[in-house]
């Protein structure tokens, strides 16, 4: 059985706001729990992460997270809520004791590789590389094979990602709007067990950049409709804005009816 866990799973203000003062802002400092969220990221068991943003040092400690364990690190995007580059330098010698022979792989866009290039230094920090796009493959630790797709959002090369393992096969798909056709086709190859969607907003229709209203239950709908979800499969919604000034229990009450599952900060889930 492997675990995924929702390290994060705000968009990139957090909640609450630094420096916000909106009621639900105000309400997650003041009341905790589950309204509280920081900068989205995954880990799938201990050695894969997805995305590495501002918060990667506070989800250590919270979860007592090992990175030192990490064989696979995967970036959707440079958006600097998924990756702060400058962070994997903290790897050279001096910064960290690392066991020898300890590598860590980076899979991301070509233009995010480049810039990780252009930050840290590959060979003195153990890390390597995988440059992928759409369509592209790359067998990660524990022979988890994953697929790159084009992503519909800001960043000059977005991409969302599926992870298929013997017991399992799972879709994270954020950041991203309405899926670009190129992505949809290539979905039909799969049936996950799990899929988790960019959920940004629910106060307004939204399918460029991010999905929210309709379109985000729309989306599942037409994963469904052809055939990419297996009959029981598990519906994730995460990276939440504050934007909408709904807290995690009004959130629930919206999506639940759908058979839609609210992610929060430590939420778990058995592949
Ligand atoms: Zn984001
Ligand atoms: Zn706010
Ligand atoms: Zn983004």
């Amino acid at each position: 059985m492997t675990k995924l866990l929702i390290c994060g799973s705000a968009a990139a203000e957090a909640v609450p706001g630094l420096f916000c003062t909106c009621p639900l802002c105000l309400k997650a400092l003041k009341d905790g729990g589950k309204d509280v969220r920081s900068r989205t990221a995954y880990q799938i068991g201990d050695e894969i992460r997805v995305d590495f943003g501002p918060d990667l040092f506070y989800h250590a400690v919270k979860y007592g997270l090992r990175y030192d364990k990490l064989r696979d690190l995967v970036i959707t995007h440079d958006h600097r809520d998924h990756f702060c580059p400058e962070e994997l330098g903290n790897r050279r010698k001096g910064m960290s004791k690392l066991p020898d022979g300890a590598l860590l792989n980076v899979t991301g866009s070509e233009s995010l590789i480049e810039e990780l290039k252009s930050k840290v230094d590959l060979e003195k920090c153990k890390l390597t590389v995988s440059p992928v796009k759409h369509g592209s493959r790359v067998l990660l630790s524990n022979g988890v094979e994953l697929t790159a797709f084009d992503a519909q959002h800001g960043a000059p090369e977005s991409l969302f990602y599926a992870f298929r393992a013997k017991e399992y096969s799972l879709l994270i798909a954020n950041d991203t709007g309405w899926f670009p056709d190129q992505s949809w086709e290539l979905l039909k190859e799969f049936k996950f067990d799990a899929v988790i969607l960019d959920c940004c907003y629910m106060h307004r229709e939204q399918r460029w950049g991010h999905l929210g209203g309709d379109s985000f239950i729309g989306c599942f709908e037409e994963l469904r409709k052809q055939g990419s979800l297996k009959e029981n499969a598990r519906l994730i919604a995460n990276h939440f804005s504050h934007n909408p000034n709904l807290t995690h229990e009004e959130l629930c009450a919206w999506l639940e009816p759908h058979g839609i599952k609210v992610g929060f900060d430590g939420m778990e889930i058995e592949l």
